[in-house]
């Protein structure tokens, strides 16, 4: 069965790089595109396209995705992850460096995190009806049983073996997947002598250098509360980021909407933070540990921001407090001078900086 066609693609990326039309806007030298990959849309800015080269940057970036969908996706029953999903109890498996790169961070997430980041999710995935489209409301001998599952492999990093100890084990690398491919195309576009680009994989950005004429990219993140719009702006040189948000996929069962991101401590969707964008230096990280925050909630969230993962600038985004109407939103320091609320969204939020 392909389950492609029951994926929701995400509103196209209000992607948001708000400033990605660079000052030099000849169009031999600015090359854009956007296309559909991995159950969501891509879209590029590659600037300096050096026309004589055989493939355009479209066609590298989509090669990229494509790939890693093969391998890595949980939509299609002929990818590898299919294979590995299917395999049966104490059975070992080679798998690829892709697979095996995402499943390494997956493994140090779930270390720090205790457990928030796990990438044997899928159980829940489907158990909640993630998979078919059709909600479905757990019994606590369905999340009893289900939980049972989660977390028996072994995966050995240098063999690039994974084993898992009961067949019902299954892996959903949807939280960490768009970052890794984010990276390698960076990482291919960067060996095709591409020096300025903005590659967008459903809100999973890298931008690369500085675009022509300006001082850095300007990103936006989306108002959770109304994802069409735009909470705060940042420039941005250089960096990755990811969004993470119950918004972003959702089941409506018995009129209560129910977001996508499991937490593995109750088997439930997490709750606690409406959003949680990371900022950091590369997309696989980002991808993976705006999930782990947004399933960590915000006094976890704020631990391993401030102990773990400090070379990481974030943004969370926090219901109002009780008996309040501003909707909270906490950014690192670093940002610091940096991040500013648009207009649109300023009457109904605060902005606080950590002090970290
Ligand atoms: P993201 O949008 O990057 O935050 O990833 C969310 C996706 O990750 C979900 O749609 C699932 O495919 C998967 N997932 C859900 N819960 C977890 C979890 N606790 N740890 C890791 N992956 C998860
Ligand atoms: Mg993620």
């Amino acid at each position: 069965m392909n389950r492609r066609a029951t994926i929701s693609i995400p509103l196209v990326a209000v992607v948001m790089a708000l400033a990605s039309s660079p000052g030099c806007d000849s169009p031999a030298d600015i090359h854009r595109f956007s296309f559909a990959t991995m159950g969501t849309v891509a879209v590029g800015t590659v600037e300096v396209w050096d026309k004589t080269h055989k493939r355009t940057p479209e066609e590298i970036v989509a090669a990229v995705f494509d790939s890693i969908d093969v391998h890595l996706s949980s939509w299609r029953d002929d990818s590898e992850l299919a294979l590995l999903n299917a395999a049966p109890a104490d059975t070992t498996i080679n798998v690829s460096r892709w697979l095996a790169d995402c499943l390494q961070a997956a493994d140090s997430l779930n270390r720090a995190s205790y457990g928030a980041f796990d990438v044997t999710a899928e159980p829940l995935m489907r158990l909640w009806g993630f998979y078919s489209g059709q909600g479905h409301l757990p019994t606590a001998a369905e999340l009893d049983s289900t939980l049972a599952l989660l977390g028996h492999y072994s995966f050995d990093a240098s063999m690039r073996t994974v084993t898992k100890h009961l067949a019902g084990t299954q892996f959903d690398l949807g939280a960490i997947a768009k970052g890794y491919a984010v990276d390698r195309a960076v990482a291919d576009l960067v060996d095709f002598g591409i020096s300025t680009a903005l590659i967008d994989l459903g809100g999973n950005i890298f931008c690369l250098g500085v675009p022509d004429g300006r001082d850095a990219w300007r990103l936006g993140i989306r108002d959770p509360r109304n994802p069409s719009a735009v909470l705060a702006t940042f420039d941005a040189v250089h960096k990755a980021m990811a969004t993470s948000g119950a918004y972003e996929r959702y089941v409506d069962i018995d009129g209560r909407r129910y977001g996508h991101i499991m937490n593995p401590a109750t088997g439930s969707p997490a709750e606690g933070l409406l959003s949680v964008t990371v900022i950091g230096r590369r997309a696989t990280m980002c991808d993976g540990l705006s999930t782990t925050l947004f399933v960590a909630g915000p006094d976890e969230a704020l631990r391993l921001l401030r102990d773990v993962y400090r070379q990481y600038d974030a943004v969370l985004v926090l219901p109002p407090p009780a008996g309040a109407s501003k909707a909270r939103v906490l950014a690192t320091s670093g940002l610091r001078g940096n991040l500013t609320l648009t207009d649109a969204a300023t009457p109904a939020t605060t902005l606080e900086f950590l002090d970290f």
